[in-house]
């Protein structure tokens, strides 16, 4: 395996046709954007150089995100940003969910997700064909928690099957002061609480589908009409081992969650941006 090569976010606009920007910990964390993050949306937009935000997140409509990240002194439009939320319309389509009772978990543009997707939001409490676990934020979480696994359990004790949908499988995120928790993370809990009740049982596993899994690269690549990009993330999870398995280049910028590791599983990036040099 060669060794990723050190580069700098300026060298990879000559070399690719488009460029994929992941956004927490790359351009922003939960308090505004991180430093040098200005200075490379400017260069993407004064070249005209497409990109995409290919981001994991379904708590946040695309015009939503734009306006916060405007708010934040960077001017991505809307038609840029690429969110595992919009893949609830494939996903759906695929599961014949169109028209079926969904109980979502998340705030209130998770919701217009579900319904953008041809889902019936439900509210707690009532019965519901599937579960968007889209955020975990925007809902009072143990009482939400609590109340959805207790509904899955009544429906699989009746044997029925419920979707299970996870747009954003992250586990953590940076906080701006540390690491947080991410849906990807209370996912995981409830299968292995299903698990324990249902053992060997299928069907208890959540549908993931943001990075890694194809979807924001299918549609990236669809929008640049070329297989000539790069991923620019700071996960080793999804960003990098996404891009690696979809059979793009990638970049990783070093961050909390990295921390040292450079590689995962034998998947390394192809380069590592030098961050002392994002300015
Ligand atoms: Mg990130």
């Amino acid at each position: 395996m060669s060794q990723p090569v050190a580069t700098t976010f300026f060298d990879l606009l000559d070399r690719y046709d488009a460029i994929l920007l992941d956004a927490y910990g790359v351009l922003v964390d939960l308090s505004g954007a991180l430093p040098g993050a200005d200075a490379w949306i400017a260069e993407l937009n004064r070249r005209g150089k497409p990109y995409w935000l290919a981001s994991n997140t379904a708590a946040r409509l695309p015009e939503s995100a734009a306006r916060r990240y405007q708010g934040f002194g960077l001017a991505i439009p809307a038609e840029r940003i690429l969110s595992s939320g919009m893949l609830l319309k494939p996903c759906f389509e695929a599961h014949g969910l169109v028209g079926k009772r969904i109980r979502v978990l998340g705030p209130e543009d998770s919701r217009r997700y579900a319904e953008l997707a041809g889902g019936t939001v439900v509210e707690a409490g009532a019965e519901f064909d599937a579960l968007v676990l889209a955020d975990q934020a925007g809902f009072p979480f143990l009482e939400s928690v609590d109340e959805v696994l207790s509904a899955l359990i009544d429906k699989f004790d009746a044997g029925d099957v419920v979707p299970m949908i996870l747009p954003n499988p992250d586990l953590v995120y940076p906080t701006g002061r540390g690491c947080g928790i991410t849906s990807g993370a209370v996912a995981v809990m409830l299968e292995a609480a299903l698990r324990q009740r249902y053992p060997g049982r299928p069907g208890l596993e959540f549908i993931r589908l943001g990075k890694p899994w194809p979807g924001l690269f299918e549609a990236a690549v669809r929008l640049a009409g070329s297989r000539n990009v790069v991923m620019v993330g700071d996960q080793l999870d999804t960003d990098i081992v996404g891009a690696t398995r979809f059979g793009i280049d990638s970049a990783l910028v070093p961050s909390v969650l990295t921390g040292n590791r450079r590689a995962l599983g034998g998947v390394e990036p192809t380069y590592v941006l030098d961050m002392a040099k994002r300015q």
